[in-house]
């Protein structure tokens, strides 16, 4: 049996009256490739959060500590409506993607990648800037692995928004992510671009075994590129399951008539 990389159980979450998650239930593997559905507002992003401990402990938005259990890498994140300072080690060697890269545009392409590696960097190197010709050299085959290898020295602010989002999987890669969390990854991108992020994530998940968890607005490529679908309605589990089970029906009932079911 696979090992189990995210365990959540009957999580709850409010914004003042708002019940963002009821009693959301989620369990992904090890090697999983997840699409996260949903229409807009149905909660994806707060379970995406909540998975890298950014809700409960967040003073700003806890409006209400969520309640629940939560672990990922085998510690847990929260529970008990307490965030657990052990989701420190899970952060660490989880991958985040976001819609809008969220790079440091000042600086270079290969800065970024390197940031990935701060961790696993002693305090004073990473304050004076300086990494080691090792660490050089893993940020660099991170981002031959994007196709990114030619744009090492250039600056984050010149690349494409596709360019720029497989810096930020260059990124994860030097981490050393065991998981990826992507929220919205390819929604600023055209379908070209979309296409090629989605490629190289499908491929970091086939050969390196990193579980994926993307949340998409888009069937056609959650069907195309993951196994298995999440769907929340509403801030419920609304279907679980592969996705070539996602018929018509599901569709329709998920996002009422708006959205076309995949060819
Ligand atoms: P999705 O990503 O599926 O579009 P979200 O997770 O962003 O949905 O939002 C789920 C619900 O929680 C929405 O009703 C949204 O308005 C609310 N919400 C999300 N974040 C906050 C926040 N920081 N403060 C208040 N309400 C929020
Ligand atoms: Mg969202």
């Amino acid at each position: 049996m696979n090992k189990q990389v995210i365990s959540v159980q009957q999580l709850n979450k409010h914004f003042a009256n708002n019940h963002a998650l009821k009693n959301v239930g989620l369990s992904v593997e090890q090697g999983e490739m997840v699409a996260l559905l949903g229409p807009s507002g149905s909660g994806k992003s707060t379970l995406l959060r909540h998975l890298n401990g950014l809700v409960c402990g967040d003073k700003t938005v806890n409006d209400k500590p969520s309640n629940g259990y939560i672990e990922v890498l085998g510690v847990p994140v929260q529970k008990n409506g307490k965030f657990c300072k052990t989701v420190r080690a899970s952060r660490c060697q989880t991958g985040y993607i976001f819609q809008q890269f969220n790079l440091v545009t000042r600086l270079s392409v290969l800065q970024n990648v390197l940031i990935g590696g701060l961790n696993s960097t002693p305090l004073w190197r990473s304050l004076t800037g300086r990494f080691t010709l090792a660490q050089k050299q893993q940020a660099m085959n991170a981002l031959e692995r994007v196709g990114l290898a030619d744009f090492a020295t250039q600056r984050v602010s010149n690349l494409s928004g596709g360019q720029q989002q497989r810096v930020a999987i260059a990124r994860a890669l030097m981490q050393q992510a065991k998981i990826i969390l992507a929220d919205e990854p390819i929604a600023s991108l055209d379908p070209e671009s979309s296409r090629i992020v989605m490629d190289i994530l499908s491929d970091i998940n086939k050969k390196e075994g990193i579980a994926v968890v993307v949340t998409l607005h888009q069937v056609d490529y959650a069907v195309r590129y993951c196994p298995r679908v999440v769907a929340l309605k509403k801030g419920e589990v609304f279907f679980d399951g592969p996705s070539e089970q996602l018929d018509e029906g599901t569709l329709a009932a998920l996002y009422g008539s708006k959205v076309t079911p995949p060819q």
